[in-house]
């Protein structure tokens, strides 16, 4: 009995063990590594001696049990009596449950208590014993008890602390978690070399490019300090989900060839305040000791939310937070640490991590265009047998708006198409397909526009493109673009100023009305009616032609007059609240008429200037329709005008 049931313990013991190990090794439960009592640490036999001092308890209770049971054939009082008188008995003990003869057994053997039996009442048994010439003596209540007492006081405390344990190896993840915080996780990210370079992305040349100087600083961090010129600690990935902001951290480390230690924002908030603190601070103490490296926040608005925003403060994301305000704050860039974050929710951060300091520079990374999508459809087609007859560029023609992850999806499941019907190549038929199921799931997140609303958006920033370009002194455009961004922005055609301008004429103020204009202006040329899109534009110009009125002194009846009074500038950055009226109601109802003739004016002079341009804007919108980008270069080529220079 005994021998079966250590076995079965050490038995127990080696599934346990064998159990630890499919896991990889890591969190088996508290024992592997702080059990000063195991055997064998971390070997194939462990034997932990709580099991062996159970047992062993175990077997020494058994043991009298076993003794007491072994010994004790049980008499009745009469019998024990006639016993004596026969001599068969010849020590007799006294004890206050039983009385114990000890004698001669059956083969003749002296020794061992043989007898025992329930004592009665009679006065008569110790002449008895003494007419024999028996010895006997009397024992002690307390030295049977002594064991007993020691043994119900001892095995439940032993069973407690055994039940204890095996509870703590039941919970196994959890139980370690709670005891070592964020020990394990932030280990768990470090990814180590990422593999991904900028190879691997497409379509983000612009943010790629300034990514390339957080290369260059890992790099070759002395360049910079030497000169003692200070990199950006924080770095802040901002755009839709699936841009491929991962994947351009990762390819900053890979480029770099530096650790990448990745977390994302949700990872740090837990049920425990303080726990993600404790992590925090865990990771970038793992992080300095590995400089160079990057450390990258995904989805950081999970923790960097405002907290004036927030109405209920959550503690735990406010530490969270604070810790990584200290955190970033706690080491200059020379230590080679370099933080990114992404989000695709900057407005809601926390303005206190968007500091000097912190993450003082944001890289937008937009929607890919025609080329862009073009790149990311062969870079994930690589590895998927494509047959000859298949057009990606036809592909990105049909993907108006799709973002990195949604083309590798199509690829994929273009693939699948393939392999459902047997095929070993993946054909355009198949990646059109995948396309049309990719569009209906975008459809329902309301993210794709439909082709209608996408020819208007295009006629519309053709028009303010072309105003720019004909405008005397507007800025020149430098990019049209139909790629939609961010909420609300279906398109936008940029111009940069030639120099820094402080003052402005009053043809410079009307001409930058009319590229306002030019949008509706468009729309107006095109199809004769007009839409919603130009809310913005319109809201800006009337802007500029009330303050031509109010502030500027360039009506014709307030000339040179100033109606509103400027408060001081410095007294509070409370600017356009401080702004006076001091005028009549009947100024009023003046002003607005002006702004009113100004605005009209210009917009019946920009659509004139466009039925005048019509064949170019059709082209440029058709181009625009085709490209979805449209470059200063090929711009002022459609246009027939020089590319602007500075004047
Ligand atoms: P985000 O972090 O911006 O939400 P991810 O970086 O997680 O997006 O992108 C998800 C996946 O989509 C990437 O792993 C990659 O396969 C693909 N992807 C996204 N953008 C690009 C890109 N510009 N070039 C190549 N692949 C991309
Ligand atoms: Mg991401
Ligand atoms: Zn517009």
């Amino acid at each position: 009995m005994k021998d079966n049931e250590d076995d079965n313990r050490l038995q127990a013991n080696k599934k346990k063990d064998d159990d630890c190990w499919n896991k990889k090794g890591k969190d088996c439960g508290p024992q592997r590594n702080d059990n000063p009592f195991s055997f064998f640490k971390g070997g194939k036999f462990k034997f932990s001696a709580w099991y062996f001092f159970i047992a062993l308890l175990i077997l020494m209770f058994l043991n009298t049990f076993l003794a007491q049971q072994r010994m004790a054939s049980t008499v009745s009082f009469s019998e024990f009596k006639q016993l004596v008188r026969d001599g068969q008995i010849t020590q007799v003990q006294l004890s206050p449950d039983f009385y114990y003869g000890r004698g001669t057994s059956a083969d003749g053997e002296s020794g061992g208590i043989t007898y025992r039996t329930v004592p009665v009442e009679d006065p008569g048994f110790i002449p008895l014993l003494d007419e024999e010439g028996i010895s006997y003596s009397a024992v002690s209540q307390r030295g049977t008890n002594m064991l007993s007492t020691l043994i119900s006081w001892i095995l439940p405390l032993v069973l407690l602390i055994f039940v204890w344990r095996l509870m703590f190896k039941r919970m196994g993840n959890m139980g370690s978690d709670v005891m070592t915080f964020g020990k394990n996780r932030s280990q768990i990210v470090a990814e180590g070399q990422t593999g991904v370079t900028f190879a691997d992305v497409a379509g983000a040349d612009e943010a790629k490019e300034e990514l390339e100087e957080v290369v260059d600083f890992l790099k070759n961090p002395r360049k910079y300090t030497v000169i003692g010129g200070k990199v950006p600690k924080g770095v802040l990935l901002v755009g839709s989900p699936g841009t491929g902001k991962t994947l351009l951290a990762r390819a900053v480390a890979g480029n770099a060839g530096v650790p990448f230690f990745r977390m994302s924002g949700a990872d740090f908030v837990e049920m425990f305040v303080g726990v993600g603190a404790a992590r925090v601070r865990d990771l970038f103490k793992q992080a300095r000791e590995k400089a160079p490296c990057i450390v990258f926040i995904d989805e950081l608005d999970a923790i960097g939310k405002s907290r004036l925003q927030v109405a209920a403060g959550n503690d735990e994301r406010e530490q969270t937070l604070n810790q990584l305000l200290v955190e970033m704050d706690g080491f200059d860039a020379t230590t080679g640490v370099i933080i990114l974050a992404a989000t695709n929710r900057p407005e809601v951060l926390d303005p206190a991590l968007l500091r000097p300091g912190r993450f003082d520079r944001q890289i937008v990374v937009d929607k890919p265009d025609l080329e862009g999508r073009e790149a990311i459809l062969k870079i994930h087609s690589k590895d998927v047998k494509l047959a000859k007859t298949v057009n990606l560029r036809e592909i990105a023609k049909a993907t108006p708006g799709f973002v990195g992850a949604d083309l590798a999806n199509v690829i994929n499941e273009a693939a699948l198409l393939a392999v459902r019907s047997g095929r070993t190549e993946v054909l355009q038929e198949d990646l059109q397909e995948a396309i049309e199921k990719a569009v209906a799931g975008l459809k329902k997140k309301n993210r794709l526009i439909n082709p209608k609303e996408r020819e208007i958006v295009a006629y519309h920033e053709t028009g303010h493109a072309l105003t720019a370009a004909f405008t005397e002194g507007a800025d020149p455009v430098q990019k049209i673009t139909i790629v939609p961004r961010g909420i609300g922005a279906l398109g936008y055609t940029m111009q940069t100023p030639v120099e820094d301008r402080y003052l402005m004429t009053e043809e410079e103020l009307l001409g930058k009305i009319d590229v306002l204009l030019g949008g509706r202006a468009a729309e107006k040329v095109k199809y004769g009616s007009i839409s919603t899109g130009a809310a913005n534009d319109l809201s800006r110009a009337t802007d500029i032609a009330r303050k031509m009125v109010t502030d500027y002194g360039m009506s014709d009846k307030f000339h040179n007059v100033a109606l509103t009074k400027q408060a001081n500038p410095f007294l509070g950055d409370t600017g356009q609240a401080m702004m006076s009226r001091e005028y009549s109601e009947d100024t009023q109802t003046y002003v607005d008429q002006e702004i009113a003739r100004i605005v009209a004016q210009r917009y019946d002079r920009v659509v004139k200037l466009l039925e005048s341009k019509q064949d170019t804007l059709e082209a440029v919108a058709q181009r625009l329709l085709e490209k979805e980008t449209l470059e200063a270069a090929e711009f002022a080529s459609m246009t027939g005008l020089k590319e602007k220079q500075a004047l």
